[in-house]
């Protein structure tokens, strides 16, 4: 068996033992006859795996009692709409932060249904940065207030988080959710879509606290209402049970074999820095990223060259390195280093771009 190492920013990898856990299981789960994706959502043996799922998320992420944990469909974009549609019905105004791609698109949705205010933005860097705020340009009557906490594209990450007072923090953890701890009662709504750090694509991890649900704008479809969801349990209708079976998996590894967030956090680092050591003493490669904001999960970083660039992804990938391309906005190249990444296979690409360096520098 040929594994690569897959930097890619999502799909990304999934631990090994992950997968071989759910290859043993995938024709007879645990005695039922039946593979989990067979399995009516209905059944007593998949409420009890959905039921898991829930309980070791908030243990692993320490959620408090008022929030409420939904399985959705539709990807992290959908919650771009979602939010607005569920929270912007006060005084209809919310402030957005716009720092990456994703962002823009969350600010552009929310647009187009209420009052929105770009209170920041780093564009202007090629959202190489985290801009400064300055909580007296923010919209004291504001629904929410909403940031993308890590930004996968360009590799910056908040350290601090914005004082919003009274106003809920809404943010989009996609690419950092079960990295490091977080304080989840500091936001009013944390969510990911799962294909980073947590599960295959397919679902969406909403974390609400309860007295944001059911404040949603008239009209807005059934399956957009926080409410819905949460009354049901996430089974308002078909929920993505294989995925969320694949979470059950990783949050077990997390916990099990990880040892927790704090020591997920301290795994993370110390292959990060293995990589930004390597860049910031690097003659050819360097990171575009303001050092103070880098992420410890996608990591950008260019030559300046760019039939270099290229000449890089391709031996990469020949020597086993794939999806090291970078975003067609930076050019370049990224490491995306999620929670699966292995800490040799940060050590042997550094050793290996270390050699292009020798070679081509
Ligand atoms: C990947 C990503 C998204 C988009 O997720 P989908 O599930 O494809 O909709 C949104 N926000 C961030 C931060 C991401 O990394």
């Amino acid at each position: 068996m040929a594994r690569v190492y897959n930097f890619s920013a999502g799909p990304s990898m999934l631990p090994e033992s992950v997968l071989s856990k759910a290859a043993a299981e995938m024709m007879d789960y645990q005695g039922s006859g039946q593979s989990v994706m067979e399995m009516s959502h209905r059944s007593k043996v998949y409420q009890g795996i959905f039921d898991e799922t829930e309980a070791l998320l908030r243990e692993v992420m320490e959620i408090p009692d008022n929030y409420k944990v939904l399985f959705l469909q539709g990807g992290a974009s959908s919650q771009f709409a979602m939010i607005p549609m569920n929270l912007m019905n006060g005084s209809g105004k919310a402030d957005y932060v716009v720092t990456g791609q994703f962002a823009k698109k969350a600010y552009k949705e929310a647009a187009r249904y209420g009052e929105v205010k770009v209170v920041a933005s780093s564009e202007d860097k090629t959202f190489s940065y985290i801009p400064k705020l300055d909580p007296a340009t923010f919209t004291p009557d504001a629904d929410y207030f909403y940031i993308c906490m890590n930004n996968t594209i360009f590799g910056t990450v908040y350290h601090d988080l914005p004082e919003t007072g009274d106003v809920p923090l809404v943010a989009d953890a996609s690419s950092c959710i079960l990295s490091r701890p977080i304080d989840v009662s500091k936001f009013g709504i944390l969510y990911a879509g799962a294909q980073k750090n947590m599960a295959p694509a397919g679902v969406t991890v909403v974390i609400i606290r309860e007295d944001l649900i059911g404040k949603t704008m008239d009209k807005t479809p059934t399956m957009f209402d926080y409410a819905a969801h949460a009354e049901a349990g996430s089974m308002y209708n078909t929920p993505p049970c294989w995925s969320i079976y694949m979470m059950k998996l990783v949050l077990e590894w997390i916990k099990n074999d990880v040892g927790g967030l704090d020591k997920m956090l301290e795994r993370n680092e110390k292959k990060a820095a293995l990589l930004y050591d390597f860049l910031d003493n690097s003659k050819l490669f360097k990171s575009p990223v303001a050092k103070e904001d880098r992420s410890l999960m996608n990591v950008p970083f260019v030559t300046g060259d760019a039939d270099l660039d290229a000449k890089f992804v391709k031996e990469a990938a020949a020597a086993g390195f794939v999806n090291i391309k970078g975003h067609r906005s930076v050019g370049g190249m990224r490491a995306s280093i999620y929670n699966a990444m292995p800490y040799e296979g940060v050590e042997k690409l550094v050793a290996f771009m270390a050699q292009f360096e020798k070679e081509n520098g």
